[in-house]
């Protein structure tokens, strides 16, 4: 579903993405951790094409994002992200910030976007909230919007950066209720996050970047009860 190959970013000459190798296959939920600055945000950004790689190669199945030629509004539809900060449209009612991307991107209709829309808010115990809008909800009721409207163009690929770190603690289960039931229906999911719990539960794999580097990489047991590396078991003594 998703290869990185050999990918490098720096701003000015600060390396940030030492060279990346990352394949996620359909269906699998991956969990990037590591300490603040390690690279996870940047990784998840060139994946969205919202940053340009210096060097490397990354294909969404047989689509290749890093071409220079890449028309993006090919891939906006088949990658979706969501970010820590609640990024809904403000002035759009709940409702109306599900159905804008399905109408202009996917050109559904309107009957059938908003079709979609109530049943997908029903979904995470939203439905009353349709007509709201987004400064009238509280933190984990808009992560869950967004979650669900990212859900609602039917992505490929998801991507989460950090969607619970800037929650109250109080409403971070309810995001990653949601993020579980995504996992279950078989979304394809990958995930910077600081909730060990949640990666070590949920994740098919954990990926553990140190300055740009994947350090290690491997289904969560493994990495929880015995790390190879000393800097894996350094970070997850540190966040246990
Ligand atoms: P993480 O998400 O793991 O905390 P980031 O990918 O956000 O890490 O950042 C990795 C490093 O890249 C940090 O040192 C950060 O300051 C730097 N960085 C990220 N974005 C930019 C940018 N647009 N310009 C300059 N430096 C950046
Ligand atoms: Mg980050």
């Amino acid at each position: 579903m998703l290869r990185v190959a050999g990918v490098r970013k720096s701003f000015g000459d600060h390396v940030v993405l030492d060279g990346i190798d990352l394949t996620v296959e359909p269906g699998e939920v991956v969990c990037l951790i590591g300490a603040s600055g390690s690279g996870k945000s940047t990784l998840l950004r060139c994946i969205d094409l919202l940053e340009q790689t210096d060097d490397g190669d990354i294909f969404l199945g047989d689509l290749e994002l890093t071409d220079p030629a890449i028309d993006e509004n090919a891939t906006r539809a088949r990658i979706a992200m969501v970010f820590q900060a609640f990024n809904l449209f403000p002035h759009l009612s709940v409702l109306q910030n599900l159905t804008l991307g399905p109408r202009r991107v996917k050109g559904v209709s309107k009957a059938e976007a908003v079709r979609r829309a109530h049943e997908l808010l029903a979904r995470v115990g939203l439905e009353a909230k349709a007509g709201s809008y987004p400064d009238s909800l509280s933190g984990g009721q808009q992560q869950r919007v967004a979650l669900v409207r990212a859900v609602a163009m039917d992505p490929e690929l998801l991507l989460l950066d950090e969607v619970t770190s800037a929650l109250d603690p109080l409403l971070v289960a309810e995001v990653l209720d949601v993020i579980r039931q995504l996992k279950d229906e078989g979304r394809t999911i990958v995930m910077a996050t600081h909730e060990m719990d949640f990666a070590r539960e949920c994740a098919d794999r954990i990926v553990f970047l140190a300055e740009g580097r994947i350090v290690e990489a491997g289904p969560p047991e493994q990495l929880f009860t015995a790390p190879q590396d000393p800097r894996t078991a350094a970070f997850l003594a540190r966040h246990r």
